[in-house]
């Protein structure tokens, strides 16, 4: 019996080249990791500042282990809401300069939650179609009328806007756009959204630490207050090193969401050492402004000399540097091949990215050095000799 037909799909999934598989890292999250017993250089974390494995958080979360133990005990509106949770939604607000900020377990669940408290089957929901898949999910159950707008393109949007006839209508983009690397352009979609008396929701998760003079993301980097960007979004799981998530806008919003966010109201806080660390991570993203400009450094570095190796880039200035190869079969031979040369990074296949436009996710950190980055374009310039030769 193959109950649900799962040893068919799985096979299927096989066939197609599509079947994912976890790696075991056995160390910490840094550019050197141990992999399945082999040391590898990686290229495919989203600890976009290297503080994932800061002595300086660990020390922070030591300390709030020691104080509040391991597991928070419960969800934040029951016995689980910590002065460490709290102290950080503070810090969070005055960073992002919005009234309030409100802590989720997860950018999933914030997404999830923010969406689905927001929407009914009244209004509308209008999402750029790149848009992470926990923003897609979050619109597709809202019970909105739900529509994806060709990517970043703000005459489509407007042409749906223009044509929607339900009062309460919502505009959800990423900022930077996950699999591409690309921003979105916020200051044309905060005029539309006035214009059209829509919301604009910002999931800012690859953004927030890294871009804008302090670190507060794409909407500082755009000069964006709390009235043109009404929901923004940010994790705490990638630039900062830690996990959770984090909703700012006003304080309306987020007593609302703290009375109608099912995914806030029904699931255990975060542990308060993870949100110490937390707390430490933003002081040094506003301390340590030399993170920012040593990863810009590794950005421009990488791009100029993939260029002249000829290699197709995307139009993407951050962090994120995706490598076009085209098949799914193409991008995996070349992952293999950097692979027995000591250097871990992922391909990206349907159905997360379209067919045909297969691709080398490289990811660049701050805790990278230029000596490291050396490595990744011999390594590469290798790899597509060997894989070109077989085609
Ligand atoms: C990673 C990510 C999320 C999910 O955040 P988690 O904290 O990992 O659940 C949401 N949106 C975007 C754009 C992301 O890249």
């Amino acid at each position: 019996m193959d109950a649900f037909n799962l040893q068919a799909r799985l096979k299927e999934r096989q066939q197609q080249h599509l079947y994912r598989q976890r790696r075991t890292l056995e160390g910490a999250q840094q550019p050197e990791v141990v992999l399945d017993g082999q040391r590898y250089l990686a290229f495919c974390s989203n600890d976009y500042l290297g503080l994932a494995n800061d002595p300086r958080l660990k020390q922070s979360a030591i300390e709030a282990v020691r104080r509040y133990g391991v597991g928070s005990g419960a969800s934040h509106l029951v016995s689980g809401h910590s002065a460490e949770h709290h102290a950080l939604e503070e810090e969070l607000a005055a960073f992002t300069g919005r009234q309030r900020a409100l802590l989720f377990s997860t950018g999933y669940m914030a997404n999830l939650g923010a969406i689905s408290a927001l929407l009914d089957d009244q209004s509308a929901v209008f999402e750029d179609r790149l848009n992470h898949a926990s923003l897609l999910d979050a619109g597709l159950n809202s019970g909105a009328r739900f529509q994806r707008y060709l990517h970043n393109d703000v005459d489509n949007l407007a042409s749906r806007l223009g044509k929607a006839t339900q009062s309460h209508k919502l505009v959800v983009t990423d900022g930077v756009f996950s699999m591409d690397g690309d921003v979105a352009p916020l200051n044309e979609l905060a005029q539309l959204c006035h214009d059209q008396q829509a919301w604009l929701m910002v999931d800012d998760a690859h953004g927030f630490g890294v871009l804008g003079e302090r670190g507060a993301g794409l909407v500082e980097a755009c000069e964006l207050d709390q009235q043109q960007v009404p929901v923004l979004m940010a994790t705490l799981g990638k630039a900062l090193g830690c996990a959770g998530a984090f909703i700012a806008g006003s304080e309306t919003l987020i007593e609302a969401l703290i009375q109608f966010a099912r995914s806030y109201i029904y699931t255990t806080a975060m542990p308060p050492a993870v949100a110490a660390a937390g707390r430490q991570a933003l002081s040094i993203v506003q301390q340590e402004p030399e993170r920012r400009l040593h990863l810009q450094h590794l950005i421009r570095r990488f791009r100029h000399e993939a260029e002249v190796m000829g290699l197709t880039l995307m139009s993407s200035q951050t962090a994120i540097q995706p490598v076009l190869v085209g098949s799914a079969a193409r991008a995996m031979a070349l992952s293999a091949s950097l692979l027995q040369q000591g250097i871990w990074v992922t391909a990206i296949r349907p159905p997360t990215v379209p067919a045909g436009m297969s691709r080398l996710r490289i990811t660049l950190t701050a805790a990278h050095t230029d000596q490291q980055l050396d490595r990744l374009l011999h390594a590469l310039e290798r790899s597509w000799r060997e894989v070109s030769d077989h085609d």
